[in-house]
């Protein structure tokens, strides 16, 4: 039966595995040196190769290089996978390390206790089973804790291999005893295959993350503006379209505040541009930090604001400018009370009152609320309700 599945065989494809797959990510982890993580996994497959190296030499070389070192060489490979999903997400190693320090411990003594003192091939196989689908089940945990379809598959692949290393464990417990690992049966070969598998899908995934994580940065990059970090007009106009269908189609008002910084250019032209940046930097933490989760904030000129707020009425929503108003104009911006300087902004806000207009309507009512702000001294908020297209100022500053 073991002849078309024959475990020296199987050793050496393992070995040309680990070696290329360990080397190919190498060389990509060099090209993206950005990602901490990946050089920890090629650094594992070597490990792997080495190990069936050593197993493929059984019986032809002393008992601690082929049991001994592979096995523990192996639990440490596992050891070096889960150490680069911890440091490609930044997470603490402290607990990772103790526990593979313990499944590293328990391995050596194992393998030594079952060559040495009582021969046993069957409790080796045991060892190295559980402790190799205990590590999948602990990386397993740590891949989900992104939650991410990559990671999800990934994670999923490493349940997979848990359960099946767990298995054979079982199994091997009622298995006759057994005289030589390399003629054991087929779920033993079976076992080495699984570990391809692993090599191949942990190669895989970690490209998989890693362009996962490139495609969200590329997303955030077009969707933000990279000095405020809030929305840039593009983001904020398909959200607009989004929320305005929305709104229409469940019958909730949907109000926009527009807001403008007064006399933005003069701190420009005494305090030069790079004071301008910050003013608008803080100015947008301001609004982010006074506004719902499910608000949407961008920067849609120069020093020009829009913060969209769904299922809000149009007078919830002149409180809401009213608050920021104040905040902005409370604000401590860092200028010497000589300069004279007080940072203020003028706001338009306007509602989508369900009425059938579209949101550039919507919008040129808001700037339409905006100018009036201006128009009357600033500092202050002009609320134009759909009904009505001329600009009340209710509040002002
Ligand atoms: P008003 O009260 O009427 O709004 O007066 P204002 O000075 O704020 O308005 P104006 O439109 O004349 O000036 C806007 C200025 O914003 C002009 C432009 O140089 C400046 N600006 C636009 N984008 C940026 C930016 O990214 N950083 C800085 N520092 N300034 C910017
Ligand atoms: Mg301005
Ligand atoms: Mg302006």
């Amino acid at each position: 039966m073991q002849e078309f599945l024959d475990l020296r065989s199987l050793s050496i494809n393992n070995i040309v595995m680990s070696a290329s797959f360990g080397a190919c990510l190498l060389i990509y982890s060099a090209y993206n040196s950005q990602f901490r993580g990946i050089r920890q996994t090629a650094y594992a497959f070597f490990m792997s190769g080495i190990a069936f190296l050593l197993i493929g030499l059984r019986n032809y070389i002393p008992d601690f290089l082929s049991i001994v070192l592979p096995n523990t060489l192996l639990t440490l490979s596992m050891a070096s996978i889960h150490l680069g999903f911890i440091y490609f997400y930044q997470l603490d190693t402290r607990l990772m390390r103790q526990f593979h320090g313990v499944m590293l411990l328990t391995m050596a003594s194992s393998a030594v206790y079952f060559n040495y003192v009582q021969h046993s091939v069957n409790a080796r196989i045991i060892a190295i089973s559980f402790i190799i689908g205990f590590q999948c089940l602990y990386i397993m945990r740590t891949l989900l804790t992104a939650h991410n379809k990559a990671n999800f598959t990934i994670g999923i692949s490493y349940l997979a291999f848990a359960i099946f290393f767990i298995i054979r464990g079982i199994l091997t417990f009622t298995q006759d005893s057994i005289d030589d690992f390399m003629t054991s049966g087929l779920m033993h070969a079976i076992s080495i295959i699984v570990y391809e598998l692993l090599v191949a899908v942990t190669s895989f995934g970690v490209v998989w993350i890693v362009s996962y994580k490139v495609q969200r940065a590329l997303i955030e990059q077009a969707s933000h503006d990279p000095l405020t970090k809030v929305l840039n007009r593009r983001a904020l106009e398909n959200i607009i379209n989004v929320e305005h269908s929305r709104s229409l189609r469940s019958n909730v008002s949907m109000s926009v505040i527009m807001l403008d910084i007064d006399h933005f250019k003069r701190i420009n032209d005494v305090f030069g541009h790079g004071r301008g940046d910050e003013v608008l930097v803080e100015v947008a933490n301001i609004l982010t930090n006074n506004t719902r989760k499910y608000d949407s904030i961008a920067r849609f000129g120069g020093e020009e604001f829009i913060i969209l707020l769904p299922d809000t009425a149009l007078d919830k929503a002149q409180v809401i400018a009213e608050n920021l108003r104040n905040k902005i104009a409370e604000n401590d911006f860092n200028f010497n009370p000589e300069d004279g300087i007080q940072v203020t902004a003028s706001f338009g806000a306007t509602e989508c009152n369900l009425q059938r207009d579209g949101w550039l309507t919507i919008l040129e009512r808001a700037d339409h609320g905006l100018y009036q702000a201006k128009a009357d001294g600033r500092n202050r908020v002009v609320v134009c309700s759909a009904k009505n297209q001329d600009a009340e100022p209710l509040i002002t500053g």
